[in-house]
């Protein structure tokens, strides 16, 4: 009897530790969708915020407690873009694998060079980009270090999957790599082409395409327009021959509509989250969907 339940035992044992997969929670969708193409079918993702949600703001349920008590991982961005509401869930969590400075807190950012960081660091005004600009992941050039540094987080945690993780980064590293020479090729005839956003999310989009966005509707990033802002906006938007505006789903496109209207300029929706604009919900689906938007936006002027 005794020898049968320890068989039974046994083959449980075997059984859960065959199907036992990574349990990762993701703050965002960007990241979620490189930790879905690294981790393949070993891991299982859960992610936070939804892709039509601002990531600076996202609505912190009870429920998300429950999920990060559960993670044997967290990955986080790691330039304090999830600071308004990540820090009290993590406290609730009580998490022990999820800690800083555990193999299970992973900082999507590592290796990746940051743009805009200040040289003081302040909050001044009410600036939620206190550690450099935090909305690096829509650089695809940024989306292979993460696929890379994923995989080495992975492997930690999960030896036995090291090959397969790696396998996956090097598979979605070279599709990113033929697309890339694609979209480059497709934006480059708009070199310097002056481009609007609302919020300051793309500085990094910006520099791999060589477009110019240094005009936005937020007087601070976080702090939403005054008409005496966007007054000068418009002026301007004049004098630059800036003709297109780009909105992501969480913002007011009203705003953007009435500047569009005084400077004759073209709306384009965005979205820097995989599923934050229809039809595209993978990484490369979105980046498909931006540059063609923005190409033909700025082909019609
Ligand atoms: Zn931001």
């Amino acid at each position: 009897m005794k020898t049968k339940f320890a068989l039974l035992l046994g083959a449980l044992l075997l059984a859960t530790t065959a199907h036992a997969r990574l349990n990762i929670v993701v703050t965002t969708p960007d990241l979620a969708s490189i930790a879905k193409e690294v981790g393949g079918d070993k891991v299982e993702i859960t992610t936070l915020a939804r892709p039509t949600e601002d990531p600076h703001f996202v609505d912190a349920k009870p429920s998300f407690i429950v999920k990060l008590n559960r993670a044997d991982a967290l990955i986080e961005g790691g330039a304090d873009l999830e600071i308004g509401w990540l820090p009290a869930l993590l406290t609730g969590a009580r998490n022990a694998k999820i800690q800083s400075g555990q193999p299970g807190r992973i900082l999507g950012n590592a290796g990746v060079v940051m743009l805009e960081v200040p040289t003081t660091l302040t909050r001044a005004e009410g600036d939620i980009h206190p550690l450099g600009n935090p909305h690096y992941v829509i650089d695809p050039v940024n989306a292979k270090i993460v696929a890379a540094h994923l995989a080495d987080a992975f492997a930690k945690l999960d030896s036995a999957g090291a090959e397969a993780y790696r396998a996956n980064a090097k598979k979605f590293t070279d599709a990113l790599d033929a697309k890339l020479a694609e979209w480059t090729a497709k934006l480059a005839p708009f070199k310097g082409a002056k481009v609007v956003s609302y919020h300051n999310s793309w500085p990094y989009f910006a520099a791999r395409y060589g477009l110019t966005m240094n005009i936005f509707l937020e007087p601070k990033p976080g702090i939403p327009p005054s008409p005496a802002h966007l007054a000068s906006v418009i002026a301007r938007m004049k004098e630059e021959n800036a003709r297109v505006i780009i909105v992501d789903p969480y913002l007011n496109r009203k705003t953007a509509q009435t500047v569009a209207r005084s400077t004759d300029a073209t709306v384009v929706d965005v979205a820097q989250m995989p599923g934050g604009v229809k039809g595209a919900d993978s990484y490369i689906a979105l980046e498909d969907y931006l540059v063609n938007s923005l190409a033909a936006a700025l082909e019609k002027k």
